[in-house]
């Protein structure tokens, strides 16, 4: 790999390694909360947690967040794990935050008899209002000096469901004056009479995400827990159950989350987009999720290495969707097949070229590969091209055809444009050329100089295709930040099928992710859709790189 310098996080894990901390072990984990599909910001969480403990000879353990009874889901979880393997990672460990609800509740009740939590009875707008302002202190609960024994035994109470949902919580003693908000008396616990997709009904109670984390990570022996920036704030209260309960110092390291351009990242968002039906799924191939991308062709290096350009910031920013498209463009630069594929097909009829009469184009799969050999390509009297390429009324500086325009067929001869037709309403409907003999690809002895270039399939031999090209889901570089709701700035032409695009006729046996560049006119992946001599393409990303260097 590229030489490059360390992160800010390598920088700490490569001095608590010098220091010989926790005798210089490096063990991260990934925690996805199961309420939706992975998408590209947690392909950048991933890359660097698998990625420092792979850098650093350590472990890195999968655990699902799954504290949350209402909005989990098991097929969440299967997807997530398809998408971690597919990234090219494995985990040490896969472990289920609702797996330690017991240790946790053993947790609480050891915080209650040390003096360091207590049963609320307020409601949650008492507990608010009572909560004051960053510039004003917090106003203590009357519940707030219970004794040991009455907090022991209303928290059992809780747990054995005797109360209703919103009746008590469990809050840590803290400081209700602390200018951190997050310090003064946080809840620990709350009632929820919820089914939760692995514990059933064994809880109605359910531990908050600060209590449920930290304690996860000690729990597992994680030395580098790596979060986003919105967590800084939670770090003296992570640190503070670890050092009250005193048990593995886990620490916790945050860094910005990735935002991308045109595009939403809140699971919340993407889940409305596929319940409105908006988007055709998760896996749509306009979406920003793992899956989405897989589907439309991106292969896993080329999101390593996108994540691995991004880096590790400490500040939050916005990630031009470009410098992913140039990651995909380069890695498929180097394997994707090239082929001729038609989009927009036009007749074009060699007239002295034999009728009937069929010759074997030999043409290059990839001239960035030598070892990816050639193919033979049908060539006939009757071919199709892009009907952009002919112009009735061309411009200046226009190399492609027109009347009295030479080209060169890729791979094959080069025409001369002699006439064309047209139907009633102004429609080509069929180009006529001369071709020269002597002017065969690699046997080209007519001296003729020719500057373009165009693709074309053979009449006789092409096969049908649908094709689908995508353009950015929104029209703004940053949806949820405008004032308009995000739904609003969908791109209304962010999907364009073509159901009767032309394909050479090896393309009609493609797979469900093969890919291709069709030359000219993009990269292209075989989709889920594709049927017995019926493929479906998705374009991957076009040829033109507008990301700049
Ligand atoms: P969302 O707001 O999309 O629901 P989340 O943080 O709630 O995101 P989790 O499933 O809890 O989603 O995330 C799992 C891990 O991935 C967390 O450690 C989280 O910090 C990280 N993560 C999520 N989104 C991003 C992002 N955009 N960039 C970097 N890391 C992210
Ligand atoms: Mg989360
Ligand atoms: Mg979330």
């Amino acid at each position: 790999s590229e030489e490059r310098s360390n992160n800010f996080i390598e920088d700490i894990i490569e001095k608590d390694i010098a220091d010989g901390k926790h005798g210089g072990r490096v063990h991260t984990r990934f925690p996805p909360e199961p309420n939706g599909f992975l998408h590209i910001g947690h392909a950048k969480s991933i890359c660097l947690n698998f990625g420092l403990a792979r850098r650093f000879g350590g472990k890195c353990n999968l655990r699902f967040d799954d504290t949350n009874p209402a909005k989990e889901k098991a097929d969440y979880v299967a997807s997530i794990k398809e998408d971690i393997k597919w990234l090219g990672f494995e985990w040490a460990e896969e472990h289920f935050a609702s797996d330690y609800f017991e240790q946790l509740y053993q947790y609480a009740l050891q915080l209650i008899r040390d003096g360091h939590a207590y049963v609320d009875d307020a409601s949650a707008e008492e507990i608010a209002r009572l909560k004051g302002t960053p510039t004003e202190p917090g106003k203590e609960s009357p519940c707030r000096n219970r004794s040991v024994e009455e907090n022991l035994d209303l928290f059992e109470r809780m747990r054995k469901g005797e109360f209703r949902e919103g009746e008590k919580v469990l809050r840590a003693k803290i400081d209700m004056a602390s200018p951190n908000m997050h310090l003064r008396d946080p809840l620990m616990y709350r009632i929820k009479f919820a089914h939760h997709h692995r514990t059933g009904d064994n809880w109605c109670i359910y531990p908050m995400y600060d209590f449920a984390h930290g304690q996860s990570d000690s729990m597992e022996a994680i030395t580098h827990s790596i979060c986003t920036l919105e967590f800084v704030v939670h770090r003296p209260l992570y640190d503070w159950f670890i050092e009250k309960l005193n048990i593995f110092p886990s620490k916790q390291y945050e860094f910005a989350r990735l935002n991308l351009s045109y595009t939403v990242m809140s699971k919340r968002k993407l889940l409305q987009l596929v319940e409105e039906k908006i988007v055709d799924g998760w896996d749509d191939p306009r979406m920003p999720t793992i899956s989405a991308f897989r589907r439309r062709g991106y292969t896993p290096a080329s999101i390593r290495d996108f994540c691995e350009k991004v880096g590790v910031q400490r500040r939050d920013n916005m990630i031009d969707v470009s410098l992913l498209e140039y990651c995909i463009r380069e890695d498929l630069n180097k394997t994707a097949t090239r082929v001729m594929a038609v989009l927009d097909p036009v007749k074009l009829v060699i007239s002295n070229y034999p009728e009937n009469s069929f010759e074997e184009m030999e043409t290059d799969n990839n001239p960035e590969d030598p070892s990816a050999g050639t193919r033979k390509v049908p060539f006939g009297r009757e071919l199709y091209i892009e009907r952009e390429d002919f112009m009735e009324n061309p411009p200046k500086k226009f190399f492609r055809l027109a009347v009295g325009n030479m080209v060169r067929l890729k791979s094959a001869y080069i025409v001369k444009c002699e006439n064309f037709e047209k139907d009633a309403d102004g429609n080509i409907t069929v180009i006529y050329c001369s071709y020269i003999p002597e002017s065969r690809s690699s046997q080209d002895t007519s001296g003729l100089k020719v500057k373009g270039t165009i693709h074309w399939l053979s009449a006789a031999h092409a096969k049908q295709a649908e094709v689908r090209l995508y353009d950015r889901l929104f029209l703004t570089e940053n949806p949820a930040g405008e004032e308009a709701d995000f739904r609003e700035l969908v791109n209304p032409d962010s999907l364009q099928v073509i159901p009767d695009a032309m394909i050479e006729p090896s393309l009609a046996e493609a797979k469900p992710g093969d890919r291709f560049q069709f030359m000219r006119k993009g990269y292209f992946c075989a989709d889920m859709d594709s049927r017995e001599g019926k493929p479906v393409f998705n374009r991957t990303v076009t040829l033109k790189d507008t990301w700049a260097k």
